[in-house]
């Protein structure tokens, strides 16, 4: 491998300029590149559709800073040239907002704190995207590359550092302490990377874990969305690398999108990793970090050691309890159709599955088939906004089946949800949170949820 190092210029270009932050977000998402403009000296507003009460996250980061706020709605006036400099847009905003068509039309530049942590970041990046699996996968290679760091590699590096979509440190608040021999790992999401078409960029290290619909209520089509994802190697250099999942089908032909140096996981006849967390999904996502280990000239005995330590990320098929003989599973983080089912397979003992959330607008007929189909299965239990779409396909395909089976119930809170799971499940089986669609409907974000599921599960007797 030979990874050419990147060293751009710091720019300090936002002292004096005014800067308007368009969605702080209810997790505080905007929170760390405001903070960043500030110390940089930009006069920012930050302006968001929701009030104080919701944003009370990213608030409490933001204390005691000199910022305008503008809450509980946009006001026209911030978009135009006149008010504002630079507009530094959440990547969550829809790209037809009409308050971004007034920047436009007024040539407000406009950008977004990836894109700004990729012009001023000197460190080689390792760029983590794909449907499922981002997050474990981008924690699996941070830890792999840590085993590195630790004196295990074959090409030395300072430090590895962990961010991005994934949530942990905010890294672009940390840019001065990035150094060029340093590594980040950063998960991006579709929205952060059809930003990323905008400056041309993608780094120099690429993993893509597997493709299948998603966001599309905000992507528009399958199409738009696979375009977004494909800027994670549209613009890499004959030097870089991308590391691609050949378990996928989605992601056939990928290959010929970048100039770099392609390798493709697992290996035939790879070994299976030794794992404490569970699930086949976990051994793909193990090995693509040790891809990245090898690539990186990681010992392999390193890497097997730094992937038999992790213990998994939190709301991610999280064991809760153990409660007479049955497991209490949270895995809130599952917001697609495909992570519930992926979830499904990591179970052999008998189920009880809590479903449902807000309605992204993905077809949900794969899931209801695996639902119905899956033996495993005993009791399903339909929550939120999408409820009675999933009960509607699940009758289908039960009638389709011929089958009387599983049980399905309709339930209008979580708290229902897990007493009518307590009820369903008997000693040996597991009752599993995997939603399968986002929390929107009923809760801030898919942590509240699972931290509710968590509490209410410890409430039980
Ligand atoms: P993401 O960051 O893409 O949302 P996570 O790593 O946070 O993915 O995992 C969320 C859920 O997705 C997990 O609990 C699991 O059910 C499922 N999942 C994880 N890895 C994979 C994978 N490689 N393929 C399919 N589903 C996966």
């Amino acid at each position: 491998m030979c990874l050419e190092k990147t060293k751009r210029l710091r720019s300090t270009d936002f002292a004096g300029r005014r800067v308007l932050v368009m969605g702080l977000g209810s997790f505080g998402g905007g929170a760390g590149v405001t903070r960043f403009l500030v110390e940089k000296g930009a006069k920012v507003t930050v302006t968001d559709q929701r009030g104080a009460n919701d944003l009370a996250e990213g608030m409490s980061q933001l204390d005691g800073l000199d910022i305008t706020f503008r809450l509980n709605g946009h006001q026209e006036n911030d978009f135009t040239a006149e008010q504002n400099d630079l507009i530094v847009v959440n990547p969550a905003v829809k790209k037809n907002s009409p308050y971004l068509k007034i920047a436009r039309e007024q040539n407000v530049p406009r950008t977004s704190e990836m894109n700004i942590f990729f012009q001023l970041c000197p460190a080689t990046i390792v760029g983590v995207t794909g449907s499922n699996g981002k997050s474990t996968t981008t924690a699996m290679i941070g830890a792999v590359l840590q085993a590195g760091a630790e004196g295990r590699a074959e090409h030395k590096y300072r430090q590895v550092w962990v961010g991005g979509n994934i949530g942990q440190e905010n890294l672009l608040v940390q840019i001065e302490h990035i150094e060029p021999d340093d590594v980040v790992v950063l998960e991006l999401s579709s929205f952060q990377l059809y930003d990323l078409q905008e400056i041309r960029v993608s780094p120099p290290v690429a993993v893509l874990t597997n493709i299948g619909p998603n966001h599309l209520d905000w992507h528009g089509s399958m199409q738009a969305y696979v375009q977004a994802k494909q800027n994670i190697l549209r613009y890499q250099k004959k030097t870089d690398a991308a590391l691609l999942n050949q378990r996928d089908k989605e992601l056939a032909g990928w290959e010929k999108l970048t100039p770099g140096e392609v390798r493709w996981y697992p290996k035939k006849n790879e070994e299976p990793i030794k794992l404490q967390v569970p699930g086949r999904h976990n051994q793909v996502n193990a090995s693509a970090a040790a891809a990245v280990g090898e690539l990186f000239g990681i010992e392999p005995s390193a890497a097997q050691e730094a992937l038999f330590e992790f213990k998994g990320l939190e709301h991610r098929l999280e064991l809760v309890r153990e409660l007479k003989g049955v497991r209490y599973y949270n895995d809130s983080l599952a917001t697609t159709p495909e992570s519930v089912m992926v979830a499904m397979d990591a179970f052999h003992e008998p189920l009880v599955l809590i479903l449902g959330g807000y309605d992204k607008k993905i077809s949900l007929v794969h899931l209801a088939e695996k639902v119905v189909k899956t033996t495993a299965v005993q009791a399903v239990i339909l929550l939120g906004q999408v409820r009675e779409k999933l009960a509607q396909e699940i009758e289908q395909c039960k009638t389709r089946a011929n089958s009387s089976f599983p049980m399905d119930v309709k339930v209008d809170s979580l708290a229902e949800a897990v007493i009518l799971a307590q009820r369903r499940a008997r000693p040996g089986m597991a009752v599993l949170l995997s939603p399968g669609c986002a929390s929107y409907d009923m809760f801030q974000n898919f942590r509240q949820r699972g931290e509710q599921f968590r509490q209410l599960v410890h409430e039980l007797e």
